[in-house]
Protein backbone atom coordinates (compact mmCIF):
# COMPACT_ATOMS: atom_id res chain seq x y z
CA UNK A 1 0.00 0.00 0.00
CA UNK A 2 1.15 3.51 -0.69
CA UNK A 3 2.09 5.40 1.91
CA UNK A 4 -0.76 8.10 3.19
CA UNK A 5 1.99 11.12 2.54
CA UNK A 6 4.64 11.81 0.32
CA UNK A 7 6.33 14.48 2.51
CA UNK A 8 6.37 15.02 5.68
CA UNK A 9 8.14 17.89 7.41
CA UNK A 10 8.73 18.36 10.66
CA UNK A 11 8.77 22.13 12.37
CA UNK A 12 7.13 24.87 10.70
CA UNK A 13 9.94 27.55 11.14
CA UNK A 14 11.60 29.42 8.06
CA UNK A 15 12.91 26.52 6.75
CA UNK A 16 9.87 23.87 7.38
CA UNK A 17 7.55 26.53 5.75
CA UNK A 18 9.67 27.36 3.10
CA UNK A 19 10.09 23.40 1.92
CA UNK A 20 6.57 23.51 2.01
CA UNK A 21 5.79 25.98 -0.44
CA UNK A 22 8.11 24.00 -2.80
CA UNK A 23 6.60 20.76 -1.91
CA UNK A 24 3.06 22.12 -2.21
CA UNK A 25 4.13 23.73 -5.55
CA UNK A 26 5.02 20.11 -6.76
CA UNK A 27 1.87 18.63 -6.19
CA UNK A 28 3.14 16.55 -3.38
CA UNK A 29 0.95 15.20 -0.89
CA UNK A 30 2.54 16.63 2.26
CA UNK A 31 2.05 17.55 5.81
CA UNK A 32 3.60 19.94 8.21
CA UNK A 33 3.84 19.09 11.80
CA UNK A 34 4.37 21.40 14.89
CA UNK A 35 4.19 21.29 18.22
CA UNK A 36 3.64 25.06 18.73
CA UNK A 37 2.18 27.94 16.14
CA UNK A 38 4.16 28.75 13.50
CA UNK A 39 7.18 30.64 13.06
CA UNK A 40 9.68 29.20 15.03
CA UNK A 41 12.37 30.82 17.34
CA UNK A 42 12.26 33.86 15.47
CA UNK A 43 9.00 34.59 17.20
CA UNK A 44 11.46 35.45 19.98
CA UNK A 45 12.43 38.71 17.71
CA UNK A 46 10.14 41.58 17.69
CA UNK A 47 11.07 42.77 14.12
CA UNK A 48 13.33 41.51 11.20
CA UNK A 49 14.79 44.05 9.06
CA UNK A 50 17.29 42.21 7.17
CA UNK A 51 15.18 39.68 5.68
CA UNK A 52 15.36 40.32 1.65
CA UNK A 53 12.33 41.92 0.30
CA UNK A 54 11.33 43.96 2.72
CA UNK A 55 13.21 47.30 3.26
CA UNK A 56 10.95 48.99 5.98
CA UNK A 57 11.78 45.25 8.17
CA UNK A 58 8.42 43.71 8.96
CA UNK A 59 7.09 41.74 12.32
CA UNK A 60 8.38 38.40 12.91
CA UNK A 61 4.88 36.91 13.11
CA UNK A 62 3.45 38.58 10.07
CA UNK A 63 6.56 36.94 8.05
CA UNK A 64 6.05 33.67 8.87
CA UNK A 65 2.13 34.12 8.87
CA UNK A 66 2.53 34.92 4.92
CA UNK A 67 5.09 31.59 4.53
CA UNK A 68 2.28 29.69 6.09
CA UNK A 69 -0.39 31.07 4.10
CA UNK A 70 1.95 30.59 0.68
CA UNK A 71 1.79 26.50 2.07
CA UNK A 72 -1.37 26.34 2.57
CA UNK A 73 -2.24 27.69 -0.87
CA UNK A 74 0.16 25.33 -2.69
CA UNK A 75 -2.25 22.60 -0.78
CA UNK A 76 0.50 21.93 2.49
CA UNK A 77 -1.61 20.52 5.23
CA UNK A 78 -1.02 21.31 8.49
CA UNK A 79 -0.99 19.53 11.50
CA UNK A 80 -0.34 20.01 15.65
CA UNK A 81 1.66 17.58 16.70
CA UNK A 82 4.78 16.85 18.72
CA UNK A 83 7.06 14.37 16.86
CA UNK A 84 8.34 10.95 19.14
CA UNK A 85 9.97 9.00 16.80
CA UNK A 86 10.69 7.77 13.36
CA UNK A 87 11.62 4.97 11.30
CA UNK A 88 11.69 2.82 8.30
CA UNK A 89 8.34 0.85 6.50
CA UNK A 90 8.63 -0.45 3.87
CA UNK A 91 10.86 1.93 1.02
CA UNK A 92 9.58 4.91 3.39
CA UNK A 93 9.12 6.50 6.50
CA UNK A 94 6.80 5.86 9.38
CA UNK A 95 6.81 9.47 11.62
CA UNK A 96 5.16 8.79 15.05
CA UNK A 97 3.61 11.77 17.13
CA UNK A 98 1.34 12.22 19.90
CA UNK A 99 -1.80 12.50 18.38
CA UNK A 100 -1.09 10.55 15.08
CA UNK A 101 1.10 8.42 12.90
CA UNK A 102 2.02 9.59 9.14
CA UNK A 103 3.47 7.19 7.10
CA UNK A 104 5.68 8.67 3.91
CA UNK A 105 7.90 8.17 1.69
CA UNK A 106 10.40 11.32 2.53
CA UNK A 107 11.15 13.46 5.30
CA UNK A 108 11.96 16.81 6.04
CA UNK A 109 13.46 17.09 9.07
CA UNK A 110 13.45 21.08 10.19
CA UNK A 111 12.76 20.82 13.61
CA UNK A 112 14.66 23.75 14.57
CA UNK A 113 17.24 24.53 17.84
CA UNK A 114 16.58 25.84 21.07
CA UNK A 115 18.37 29.34 22.40
CA UNK A 116 19.60 28.16 26.00
CA UNK A 117 17.84 30.11 28.41
CA UNK A 118 19.65 31.73 31.55
CA UNK A 119 16.37 30.54 33.48
CA UNK A 120 15.85 34.10 35.69
CA UNK A 121 13.28 36.25 36.48
CA UNK A 122 12.44 38.28 34.01
CA UNK A 123 13.63 36.82 31.18
CA UNK A 124 10.94 35.12 29.62
CA UNK A 125 9.08 38.63 30.40
CA UNK A 126 11.50 41.00 28.48
CA UNK A 127 11.80 38.62 25.63
CA UNK A 128 11.88 40.87 22.18
CA UNK A 129 11.39 44.03 24.59
CA UNK A 130 15.53 44.42 24.92
CA UNK A 131 16.61 40.91 26.10
CA UNK A 132 17.89 39.23 22.63
CA UNK A 133 19.18 35.67 22.00
CA UNK A 134 20.43 37.41 18.00
CA UNK A 135 22.97 40.07 17.98
CA UNK A 136 22.96 39.09 14.51
CA UNK A 137 18.96 39.86 13.97
CA UNK A 138 18.42 42.65 16.58
CA UNK A 139 22.09 43.86 16.97
CA UNK A 140 20.83 47.30 15.14
CA UNK A 141 18.39 48.56 16.97
CA UNK A 142 20.75 49.27 19.62
CA UNK A 143 22.29 52.20 17.65
CA UNK A 144 24.85 54.29 20.49
CA UNK A 145 22.87 52.48 23.35
CA UNK A 146 24.27 50.64 25.98
CA UNK A 147 24.25 46.65 26.09
CA UNK A 148 25.54 43.82 27.34
CA UNK A 149 26.59 40.42 26.27
CA UNK A 150 25.80 36.95 28.14
CA UNK A 151 28.42 34.40 27.59
CA UNK A 152 31.92 33.67 27.28
CA UNK A 153 32.12 31.04 23.82
CA UNK A 154 32.78 31.57 20.47
CA UNK A 155 29.25 33.16 19.71
CA UNK A 156 29.48 35.56 22.92
CA UNK A 157 32.46 36.66 21.74
CA UNK A 158 31.64 37.36 17.95
CA UNK A 159 28.29 38.54 18.94
CA UNK A 160 30.34 41.37 21.50
CA UNK A 161 32.53 42.70 18.72
CA UNK A 162 29.62 42.60 16.31
CA UNK A 163 27.37 44.68 18.74
CA UNK A 164 30.65 47.38 18.68
CA UNK A 165 29.68 48.68 15.32
CA UNK A 166 26.45 49.91 16.69
CA UNK A 167 26.30 50.10 20.85
CA UNK A 168 28.25 52.74 22.52
CA UNK A 169 29.17 50.35 25.10
CA UNK A 170 29.19 46.63 25.55
CA UNK A 171 29.31 44.82 28.41
CA UNK A 172 30.45 41.00 28.14
CA UNK A 173 29.13 39.33 31.17
CA UNK A 174 30.80 35.70 31.74
CA UNK A 175 30.39 33.35 34.69
CA UNK A 176 34.20 32.37 35.19
CA UNK A 177 37.55 34.45 34.74
CA UNK A 178 38.69 32.74 31.50
CA UNK A 179 36.86 32.49 27.84
CA UNK A 180 35.67 29.41 26.42
CA UNK A 181 35.71 30.85 22.89
CA UNK A 182 38.87 30.76 20.79
CA UNK A 183 42.43 33.06 21.23
CA UNK A 184 41.64 35.35 18.33
CA UNK A 185 38.00 36.55 19.48
CA UNK A 186 39.71 36.93 23.02
CA UNK A 187 42.43 39.33 21.74
CA UNK A 188 39.81 40.89 19.67
CA UNK A 189 37.56 40.99 22.30
CA UNK A 190 39.74 42.38 24.77
CA UNK A 191 41.59 44.90 22.45
CA UNK A 192 38.50 46.83 21.95
CA UNK A 193 37.75 49.74 23.51
CA UNK A 194 34.01 49.84 23.47
CA UNK A 195 33.80 46.28 25.53
CA UNK A 196 34.58 46.05 28.98
CA UNK A 197 34.55 42.17 30.24
CA UNK A 198 32.66 41.49 33.43
CA UNK A 199 34.63 38.73 34.65
CA UNK A 200 32.74 35.87 37.28
CA UNK A 201 29.18 37.44 37.13
CA UNK A 202 26.24 36.07 37.15
CA UNK A 203 22.88 37.50 35.91
CA UNK A 204 20.71 37.30 38.66
CA UNK A 205 17.59 39.11 37.51
CA UNK A 206 16.28 41.29 34.40
CA UNK A 207 14.39 44.14 35.50
CA UNK A 208 11.77 46.51 33.60
CA UNK A 209 8.47 47.48 33.41
CA UNK A 210 7.63 47.69 29.40
CA UNK A 211 11.34 47.35 28.19
CA UNK A 212 14.75 46.16 29.81
CA UNK A 213 15.84 48.38 32.48
CA UNK A 214 18.76 47.03 34.20
CA UNK A 215 19.90 43.89 35.27
CA UNK A 216 21.43 42.51 38.45
CA UNK A 217 24.19 40.95 38.86
CA UNK A 218 26.21 38.60 40.99
CA UNK A 219 29.73 38.66 41.08
CA UNK A 220 31.11 35.09 41.91
CA UNK A 221 34.66 35.79 43.59
CA UNK A 222 33.42 38.72 45.98
CA UNK A 223 29.76 37.94 46.44
CA UNK A 224 28.42 40.89 45.90
CA UNK A 225 25.38 42.00 43.99
CA UNK A 226 25.43 44.74 41.64
CA UNK A 227 23.13 46.67 39.15
CA UNK A 228 23.80 47.42 35.74
CA UNK A 229 21.62 49.64 33.67
CA UNK A 230 20.90 48.47 29.96
CA UNK A 231 19.31 49.25 26.91
CA UNK A 232 19.42 46.02 25.63
CA UNK A 233 20.76 42.33 26.78
CA UNK A 234 21.65 39.72 24.22
CA UNK A 235 22.26 36.22 26.04
CA UNK A 236 24.67 33.88 24.30
CA UNK A 237 25.35 30.43 25.87
CA UNK A 238 24.68 27.98 23.24
CA UNK A 239 21.85 26.33 21.58
CA UNK A 240 20.06 22.80 21.22
CA UNK A 241 19.09 21.29 18.28
CA UNK A 242 16.05 19.58 18.88
CA UNK A 243 17.39 16.34 17.88
CA UNK A 244 16.98 13.95 20.74
CA UNK A 245 13.94 11.95 18.72
CA UNK A 246 16.74 11.13 15.77
CA UNK A 247 19.48 9.54 18.19
CA UNK A 248 20.45 6.46 17.04
CA UNK A 249 18.93 6.92 13.06
CA UNK A 250 20.75 9.35 11.77
CA UNK A 251 24.39 10.79 12.35
CA UNK A 252 24.37 13.79 14.26
CA UNK A 253 27.63 15.94 15.18
CA UNK A 254 29.10 16.99 18.61
CA UNK A 255 26.82 19.42 18.91
CA UNK A 256 23.73 17.42 18.36
CA UNK A 257 23.07 18.88 14.92
CA UNK A 258 22.57 16.67 11.84
CA UNK A 259 24.91 15.82 9.83
CA UNK A 260 23.58 16.98 6.27
CA UNK A 261 25.03 16.97 2.38
CA UNK A 262 24.88 20.32 0.59
CA UNK A 263 21.39 18.96 -0.62
CA UNK A 264 20.54 18.70 2.53
CA UNK A 265 20.58 14.91 2.82
CA UNK A 266 21.23 13.08 6.06
CA UNK A 267 22.65 9.85 6.45
CA UNK A 268 19.23 7.91 5.50
CA UNK A 269 17.83 7.80 1.98
CA UNK A 270 14.56 9.45 2.24
CA UNK A 271 15.70 11.83 5.46
CA UNK A 272 16.25 15.07 4.48
CA UNK A 273 16.96 18.08 7.21
CA UNK A 274 16.74 21.77 6.93
CA UNK A 275 17.51 25.07 9.10
CA UNK A 276 18.94 25.20 12.30
CA UNK A 277 18.61 21.79 13.35
CA UNK A 278 21.37 21.35 10.93
CA UNK A 279 25.33 21.64 10.81
CA UNK A 280 24.88 23.52 7.50
CA UNK A 281 23.68 26.60 8.10
CA UNK A 282 23.95 30.09 9.59
CA UNK A 283 21.27 30.82 12.02
CA UNK A 284 19.26 33.13 10.09
CA UNK A 285 15.02 33.62 8.79
CA UNK A 286 16.85 33.92 4.94
CA UNK A 287 19.39 30.75 5.14
CA UNK A 288 17.09 28.76 6.96
CA UNK A 289 14.27 28.97 3.98
CA UNK A 290 16.90 28.80 1.40
CA UNK A 291 18.06 25.28 3.41
CA UNK A 292 14.36 24.62 3.28
CA UNK A 293 13.84 24.92 -0.61
CA UNK A 294 17.06 23.36 -1.17
CA UNK A 295 15.98 20.27 0.89
CA UNK A 296 12.09 20.36 -1.31
CA UNK A 297 14.48 20.60 -4.66
CA UNK A 298 16.25 17.23 -3.31
CA UNK A 299 13.40 15.48 -2.13
CA UNK A 300 11.66 16.00 -5.23
CA UNK A 301 14.47 14.63 -7.24
CA UNK A 302 14.80 11.39 -5.01
CA UNK A 303 10.83 11.00 -5.27
CA UNK A 304 11.15 11.15 -8.95
CA UNK A 305 13.82 8.60 -8.90
CA UNK A 306 11.47 6.04 -6.68
CA UNK A 307 8.83 6.89 -9.26
P1 LIG B 1 29.46 27.30 23.84
O1 LIG B 1 30.79 27.17 23.19
O2 LIG B 1 28.84 26.11 24.44
O3 LIG B 1 29.63 28.43 24.96
C1 LIG B 1 28.60 28.73 25.82
C2 LIG B 1 29.09 29.80 26.79
O4 LIG B 1 28.01 30.17 27.59
C3 LIG B 1 30.21 29.30 27.70
O5 LIG B 1 31.15 30.31 27.90
C4 LIG B 1 29.46 28.99 28.99
O6 LIG B 1 30.20 29.25 30.16
C5 LIG B 1 28.33 29.99 28.96
N1 LIG B 1 27.15 29.47 29.64
C6 LIG B 1 26.49 28.31 29.43
N2 LIG B 1 25.42 28.22 30.24
C7 LIG B 1 25.41 29.35 30.97
C8 LIG B 1 24.56 29.84 31.99
N3 LIG B 1 23.48 29.16 32.41
N4 LIG B 1 24.84 31.04 32.54
C9 LIG B 1 25.93 31.75 32.13
N5 LIG B 1 26.76 31.34 31.17
C10 LIG B 1 26.51 30.16 30.60
O7 LIG B 1 28.34 27.90 22.85
P2 LIG B 1 28.48 28.92 21.63
O8 LIG B 1 29.38 30.05 21.91
O9 LIG B 1 27.08 29.22 21.20
O10 LIG B 1 29.13 28.03 20.49
C11 LIG B 1 28.56 26.78 20.12
C12 LIG B 1 29.54 26.07 19.18
O11 LIG B 1 29.60 26.76 17.94
C13 LIG B 1 30.95 26.06 19.76
O12 LIG B 1 31.58 24.86 19.50
C14 LIG B 1 31.63 27.16 19.02
O13 LIG B 1 33.02 26.92 18.88
C15 LIG B 1 30.93 27.13 17.67
N6 LIG B 1 30.98 28.49 17.09
C16 LIG B 1 32.01 28.76 16.26
C17 LIG B 1 32.13 30.02 15.72
C18 LIG B 1 33.24 30.29 14.79
O14 LIG B 1 34.04 29.41 14.57
N7 LIG B 1 33.36 31.48 14.26
C19 LIG B 1 31.19 31.02 16.01
C20 LIG B 1 30.16 30.73 16.87
C21 LIG B 1 30.08 29.45 17.42
P3 LIG B 1 31.47 28.33 30.60
O15 LIG B 1 32.56 28.72 29.67
O16 LIG B 1 31.68 28.69 32.01
O17 LIG B 1 31.00 26.91 30.41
Amino acid sequence: MEPKYEIVIIGAGPAGLAAAIYAGRARRKTVVLEKGIPGGQILLTDWIENYPGFPDGIAPFELMEKFRQQAEKFGAEFKRDEVKSISRAGRGWKVKGHEDEYDTKAVIIAAGSIYRHLGVKGEVELTGKGVSYCATCDGAFFKDKVVGVVGGGDNALEEALFLTKFAQKVYLIHRRNKFRGIKILQERVLANSKIEVLWNSVVKEIVGQKRLEKIILYNRQNQLESELRLDGLFISIGMDPNTEFLRGILELNEYGEIKVSFQMQTSQPGLFAAGDVTDACPKQVATASGSGVAAALAVEEYLSRLE
